[in-house]
């Protein structure tokens, strides 16, 4: 079908969530499709970044620990976390890195799964997975290994010897949507736990890991979240293994008596020993902004206008920039695809520093993948058409091929 953009200023007056997007802080004329890499930051925390410095930092000092709860923040914004992504209170905190938290939820699971040494991983994955899991295995030694499988290989590679299957539920580079509840099922069937990595999907599609009866699963908050950049990352373990084994990042946080100072480790009840040492304040809250703005959305409005907007992406960028040479990476079916389309072309990088230029800003991935990213909460439909028209331009008038956008950044 050809569209035009009066059809798809009709599906932004329809859309139930076009209020959300002027909670957001967004550049006019420019289309942001890169909330998949940084979700855009909500108006609201700036004010909070500014109480937190002027008054509970500023004045507060000390104090604002028990005066303005800092020391509850990692259980607060967990347990909301917690309330997107289908798990209880108390299962869940907020901290650390996704790459720190991979690490405790891994070694956690290897002990729980104790008479085998493997992990079983997906090699193109985004490569801290592999280099955190490669460390923690290099640490334990004593036989323990990772070893990598693609998509289609999953099953047929669990065996006797893998104690833990690590995957990630959106692929970061063609948004491949996994069958969380199948693949779980499967891997449990075959004596293993599964670690999930929800770095793309958490604030982009309903999860639910308690359904899917999940074991250990870790995610970041700037992504789909809008938590900020380097926005502390969240960590869930299962109510059913919690309290059985110690992560091996045995901080002081994590001690059942904090305060008590005492010379030996004792793991904190619950969720609570998966925290190390003390948290940054200042990233914490305002992360949580970002996290009440999502918790006030439907998630299932969410998926569904997510899987509208990559859907009529496609099509259009097939439609009109199909004789340039793209080739779609993504899913096309809307039940595989998370909330990122990501095309293949040998000129990716210049084109995507030509669509950056001209206000459509994406991301490039080596070795040639253009990558867009869907956030329901502040992109519009008007902003696929926009996109499309702008991208059309570029190949058309092969704008792309000035020499200034050939020049490599140092963040791609
Ligand atoms: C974004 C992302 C990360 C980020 O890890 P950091 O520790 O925050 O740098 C990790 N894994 C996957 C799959 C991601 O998409």
């Amino acid at each position: 079908m050809t569209y035009n953009r009066e059809y798809f200023e009709q599906l932004d007056q329809q859309d139930p969530l076009a209020p959300f997007r002027d909670q957001f802080a967004l550049n006019a004329g420019e289309i942001y499709l890169d909330g998949n890499s940084l979700g855009a930051r909500p108006k609201k925390a700036a004010q909070r970044a500014v109480q937190v410095m002027e008054q509970e930092w500023g004045k507060d000092l000390i104090r604002s620990w028990n005066t303005h709860n800092w020391f509850e923040l990692p259980y607060r914004i967990g347990d909301k976390i917690a309330s997107l992504i289908g798990a209880d209170k108390g299962e869940v905190v907020c901290t650390d890195a996704t790459g720190i938290n991979l690490y405790k939820a891994v070694a956690t699971a290897l002990k729980l799964a104790p008479k085998r040494k493997v992990v079983l991983m997906e090699g193109s994955n985004f490569p801290t997975n592999n280099y955190m899991i490669q460390g923690l295995v290099a640490q334990l030694g004593d036989g323990y290994e990772v070893r990598f499988a693609e998509d289609h290989e999953f099953a047929e590679k669990i065996d006797e010897d893998v104690a833990v299957v690590c995957l990630t539920q959106v692929h970061y580079k063609t948004g491949r949507l996994l069958d969380m509840q199948a693949i779980t099922e499967q891997a449990q069937h075959k004596g293993c736990l599964v670690v999930w990595d929800l770095c793309h999907s958490a604030g982009a599609l309903p999860v639910d890991l308690n359904a899917a009866n999940a074991d250990l699963a870790v995610g970041c908050t700037y992504k789909y979240l809008n938590g900020g950049p380097g926005s502390q990352a969240f960590i869930f373990v299962a109510r059913r293994h919690q309290n059985k084994v110690n992560q091996p990042l045995s901080g002081w946080w994590g001690h059942s008596a904090p305060f008590n100072f005492e010379r030996d480790y004792q793991p904190g009840e619950g969720i609570s020993q998966m925290l190390t040492g003390t948290q940054g304040i200042l990233g914490l809250a305002v992360t949580e902004v970002g996290i009440d703005v999502m918790c006030a959305a439907d998630m299932q409005q969410i998926r569904a206008k997510s899987q509208a907007l990559t859907r009529y992406f496609i099509e259009l960028v097939e439609e009109r920039c199909g004789q340039f040479d793209f080739t779609l990476v993504s899913p096309r079916e809307d039940e595989l695809r998370g909330s990122q389309v990501a095309f293949s072309h040998a000129q990716g990088y210049p084109i995507m520093q030509a669509l950056i230029d001209a206000g459509v800003v994406g991301d490039f991935r080596a070795p040639d993948i253009l990558r867009f990213g869907f956030a329901p909460l502040y992109n519009s439909y008007c902003d696929i058409w926009d996109a499309v028209e702008r991208f059309h331009d570029i190949m058309l008038t092969e704008r792309w091929k000035q020499p200034r956008f050939n020049q490599r950044h140092a963040v791609t």
